[in-house]
């Protein structure tokens, strides 16, 4: 038996670096946006969006990530979560351009699901998000070397969240595991131990510690000395050879800057502030708090959940704000109360990079002929990013 690893939540050296300055080409953040973008104060803005779209007819298939603003929303053919977005964009093959309103590694996903003939673009560079930068090819690559020298890499099979770099997908790929999302993440855990011999397997959860801490403990009764913290910033992970053989789950020290600031104080206080309220919050949440929560899922769990509540219900939400105020507006009509988990403001910053000026100028450069901010993901990342999300859909 292991020692209990303190849950460790504190930000790496990589987190929130400022955005949209400068470059950083260890990651997406942190890169200018080359257009020559409209003024937020255009007051035309809206209507230049909607003749772009227009113009672009059934070319275009916008895709709007359920984080992003309002004003973006309103300009999506779809939204969703990033898997579900990169499914749709695949299911509409007539659509020349693919217009991902989210993030860089949802871009990436989607130009590996769809078609060579789709062009998917991104209308913000610096649209980066803070977890998936937290796990690189190169720190991954020296954890499988560390895993290799204490002997363990035979028993391990790598389980990734699908908020993570092509890089690390195809990582995955080659070392035959599966990507998952916070819907699946349990089937995906049950099929990697499957793998292996009973009572030997180990999993390698990339890059959400949370996911796959509260995935195992919560969902699959292990405990929490099965689960050893892997730290690319200190040599070894900061692991002993004894560690690495005891544990079952080999967690990557990553998290969501957004669902990292739920406390347990932010449950007490809103169970004292809204009496009778249900706590439903996100499992990328630390794990104190999806222990004290009522309820526990995905985007679209959250969003299924509120449906089915019955009128005159209350609901704080822990997950990001632009969704929990688009759900309290849309509930409240139907008598259900709807609050935000936390006091303080919990926006997802580098998903609110897209804002309208962005999606103007992205809409208007293809409605002109004009490719802007393409992401393509080179063919073999591709191939080996595909084998592991190919594996998640044939997951039983
Ligand atoms: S909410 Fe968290 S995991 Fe999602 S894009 Fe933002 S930083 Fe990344």
């Amino acid at each position: 038996m292991t020692t209990a690893q303190p849950l460790d939540v504190q930000p790496t050296a990589l987190a929130l670096l400022l955005l949209g300055r400068e470059s950083d080409p260890a990651s997406e953040r942190g890169t200018d946006c080359p257009g020559d973008l409209p003024a937020p104060s255009d007051p035309d803005l809206v209507e230049r969006a909607r003749a772009a779209k227009e113009k672009l007819g059934d070319k275009v298939f916008v895709l709007g990530h359920h984080y992003q603003r309002d004003e973006v929303i309103a300009f999506a053919d779809v939204t969703g979560d990033s898997f579900k977005l990169a499914q749709k964009a695949a299911a509409r093959p007539e659509a020349e351009y693919i217009v991902f309103c989210g993030v860089h590694f949802m871009a990436e996903s989607a130009d590996i699901l769809t078609s060579d003939t789709q062009r998917v673009v991104l209308p913000d560079l610096a649209a980066g998000c803070s977890m998936a930068d937290m796990a690189t090819a190169e720190q991954v690559a020296e954890c499988w070397d560390v895993l290799t020298e204490a002997g363990v890499a035979q028993d391990t099979v790598p389980v990734s969240y699908m908020n993570s770099s092509a890089d690390i997908k195809a990582f995955t790929g080659r070392h035959g595991g599966t990507i998952c999302t916070s819907s699946n993440a349990e089937r995906a855990l049950r099929w990697a131990f499957g793998r292996r011999e009973d009572g030997r397997g180990k999993v390698l959860f990339l890059p959400d510690q949370h996911l796959g801490r509260n995935t195992a403990v919560r969902d699959m009764g292990m405990s929490l000395d099965d689960c050893v913290v892997y730290n690319p910033h200190k040599p070894g992970g900061g692991l002993t050879r004894q560690q690495l053989a005891d544990a079952r789950m080999i967690l990557w020290r990553g998290h969501c800057s957004v669902h990292g600031r739920f406390s347990l104080d932010s449950v007490n206080e809103v169970r004292e502030r809204v009496p009778g309220v249900n706590v439903l919050v996100h499992p990328e949440c630390r794990h104190e708090v999806v222990a004290a929560a009522d309820y526990v899922g995905s985007t679209e769990y959250i969003i299924k959940t509120l449906q089915e509540a019955p009128a005159g219900s209350k609901w704080a939400i822990g997950t990001e704000l632009n969704l929990v105020r688009r759900l309290a507006n849309r509930f409240a009509g139907e008598g259900k109360e709807v609050v935000f988990l936390d006091r303080t403001v919990c926006f997802c910053s580098t998903m609110n990079r897209i804002d309208l000026p962005h999606l103007v100028w992205a809409l208007e450069s293809l409605a002109d002929g004009r490719t802007v901010n393409r992401i393509e993901v080179d063919p073999e990342t591709a191939d080996l990013a595909k084998l592991a999300l190919e594996r998640m859909l044939a997951l039983p």
